[in-house]
């Protein structure tokens, strides 16, 4: 059973579609993070999105700016079906948590550090445009880091299944809102014409966020998303 080569030890993330967790691999004692894919419901099989994922992470995963595919493992649920798990290389935060910890302590995140994370993230977002991948997800949950050597790198590289599966009403996807881009908000399909734009407003709040520590639109409805980035584009006029 292939899922007895690892011991789990920690739930360190759930995310729209699955969970993420710290495991050891028992043969090497080395520490990495699974991600369980949860299978669709009524279908048979790998869903399309996770073959997707998964051959995009091959592609990319040797930039040292994207989180690095180790293997791909078969286990059982409960229930006896199939779930596959992604084996990562282990990243002990995300920048979502690092911001949380600033903000918790009340101090600034170095303008150092700010700059070479978002230097970093550009890096990551130019080898996978020149790869001809977007990544459509954006936003600090899926920036991984690695708090000693402070290296970024970019994950979570299945946001096509946000488009083929329905989503679940969870807060993160509230969250998502929030470095949703206006003219996806607005309805546009053909946004493939505007990836710069896309990954211009992700950076731009990122960055902001990484400054404040709050996030730059945090809107609770696409209306308010819209309004709110409304409001300080007006202000910047
Ligand atoms: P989802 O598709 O469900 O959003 P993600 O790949 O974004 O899944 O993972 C969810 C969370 O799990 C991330 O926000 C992060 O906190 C944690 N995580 C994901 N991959 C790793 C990893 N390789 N190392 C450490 N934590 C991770
Ligand atoms: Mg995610």
């Amino acid at each position: 059973m292939a899922m007895d080569l690892f011991e789990k030890l920690e739930k360190v993330g759930e995310g729209t579609y699955g969970k993420v967790y710290r495991a050891r691999e028992k043969a090497t004692g080395k520490i990495v993070a699974l991600k369980k894919t949860r299978l669709h419901e009524d279908e048979e099989g790998v869903p399309p999105t996770t073959l997707r994922e998964v051959s995009i992470l091959r592609m990319l995963s040797r930039d040292p700016h994207v989180v690095r595919l180790m293997d791909v493992k078969q286990g059982q649920n409960k229930e006896g079906r199939t779930v596959l798990y992604l084996v990562f290389e282990y990243m002990d935060t995300d920048l979502k948590k690092f911001i949380r910890t600033f903000r918790q302590s009340g101090e600034n995140i170095p303008a150092q550090t700010v700059k070479s994370l978002m230097y970093q993230l550009c890096k990551g977002v130019a080898f996978c445009h020149g790869h001809g991948i977007l990544h459509r997800d954006l936003k600090p949950h899926n920036l991984l880091m690695d708090r000693k050597t402070q290296m970024l790198k970019i994950a979570d590289l299945g946001l096509a299944r946000a488009f083929t599966l329905p989503i679940k009403k969870y807060t993160h996807e509230i969250l998502t809102l929030w470095y949703r881009a206006p003219e996806v908000l607005l309805g546009c399909t053909h946004y493939s014409t505007a990836v710069d734009m896309w990954s211009n407003l992700c950076y731009i709040s990122i960055v902001a966020e990484l400054v404040t520590k709050q996030a730059l639109f945090p809107g609770d409805s696409e209306l308010q998303q819209l309004l709110h980035i409304f409001r300080l584009t007006k202000q910047c006029l």
